[in-house]
C-alpha cells in the first residue's frame, strides 16, 4: 500500500499527477505575475517618454510663439492693418515706430535686415 492510496482525494483528483499539476499551477501564476509586472512597467515607460516628448514639443511651441528666428523676442502685437502688404490681420507686431507688420511681413523685414 502506497502513501497515496492512503490519503482520501477527490474523485477529480489524479493522486498521481496532483503535485505536478500543483507546481504547474504555480509556475503559471508566477509567469503571469512578472508577465503583467513588466507590461506595467513597460506602459508606465511608454507614457513617461511620450509626456517628456510632449512637454518637450509644447516648449519648443511657446518659445517660436514669444522668440523670433533672429533670437530677439517679438514686439507687441495688436489687431490692424500691414503697412508692407496692406492686409488686415488679427495679429500684427506694433514696432517701436509704431509701424504694424503681419507675421511674413515681419519676417521678411528681419531677415533682410539680418543679410
Ligand atoms: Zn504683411
Amino acid at each position: 500500500m502506497t502513501a497515496a492510496r492512503l490519503v482520501h482525494f477527490p474523485a477529480f483528483v489524479d493522486p498521481v499527477t496532483f503535485a505536478q499539476n500543483v507546481y504547474a499551477l504555480v509556475g503559471c501564476w508566477i509567469w503571469v505575475f512578472f508577465l503583467v509586472l513588466l507590461a506595467i512597467l513597460a506602459w508606465t515607460a511608454a507614457k513617461m517618454l511620450a509626456w517628456r516628448a510632449e512637454k518637450e514639443h509644447y516648449a519648443i511651441r511657446a518659445r517660436r510663439d514669444r522668440i523670433g528666428p533672429d533670437g530677439q523676442p517679438y514686439p507687441p502685437t495688436g489687431r490692424g492693418i500691414c503697412a508692407a502688404c496692406s492686409r488686415t490681420f488679427e495679429k500684427v507686431f506694433v514696432l517701436p515706430s509704431g509701424q504694424k507688420l503681419c507675421r511674413d511681413c515681419y519676417h521678411r523685414r528681419i531677415s533682410r535686415d539680418g543679410q
